[in-house]
């Protein structure tokens, strides 16, 4: 990302003070120079290729269904690990465990994964709302695209159970 400088006084002598800004995207700066405060957006964010990750699974037999191939629900579970594992690396799992209920997901499904399978879960942040989180995701396995989705979901307040901004 290019250099930060202070949006007041242009220097370039900024610190980062704080993980969190209003959104999970931002961050909070202050200027040692004139000691304003202000929010850029995260490097982890500010990418063209937003966060993302990639998982690698093996689908168990208790993944599939009567027919042996892998059932429907398994897209959903492999989904969440690989949210999951994208929340730890980012480092806010401990602010959106068990805090972000899903609030629509939608899956094609293109192929089928049998029993032993290496399947790669693939999740990226398609889009950043107040307090919701659109991903998009791609399973393959060794026959190519297996499922492909979206799923969005929102982060609650522990204490109210309604909807919250991301975490500053
Ligand atoms: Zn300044």
């Amino acid at each position: 990302m290019d250099a930060l400088s202070c949006p007041f006084c242009d220097a370039a002598d900024v610190a980062r003070v704080g993980q969190w800004g209003g959104q999970i995207i931002t961050a909070q700066w202050q200027c040692r120079s004139c000691g304003s405060y202000f929010e850029a957006i995260r490097e982890d964010f500010d990418d063209p290729q937003p966060a993302s990750i990639a998982i690698d699974r093996r689908v168990e037999w208790i993944d599939t269904d009567a027919a042996g191939i892998y059932h429907w629900t398994s897209a959903f579970r492999l989904v969440e690990a690989a949210e999951a594992a994208l929340h730890t690396a980012l480092g806010v799992e401990a602010r959106t465990f068990g805090l972000t209920p899903r609030v629509a997901v939608e899956a094609d499904f293109r192929g089928p994964l049998r029993f032993n399978d290496a399947v790669r879960v693939e999740l990226r942040v398609e889009d950043v709302g107040r307090s919701s989180v659109r991903y998009g995701f791609t399973l393959r396995g060794p026959e190519g695209v297996a499922c492909e989705g979206r799923l969005t979901t929102c982060l609650i307040d522990p204490a109210t159970r309604r909807a919250t901004a991301w975490p500053r």
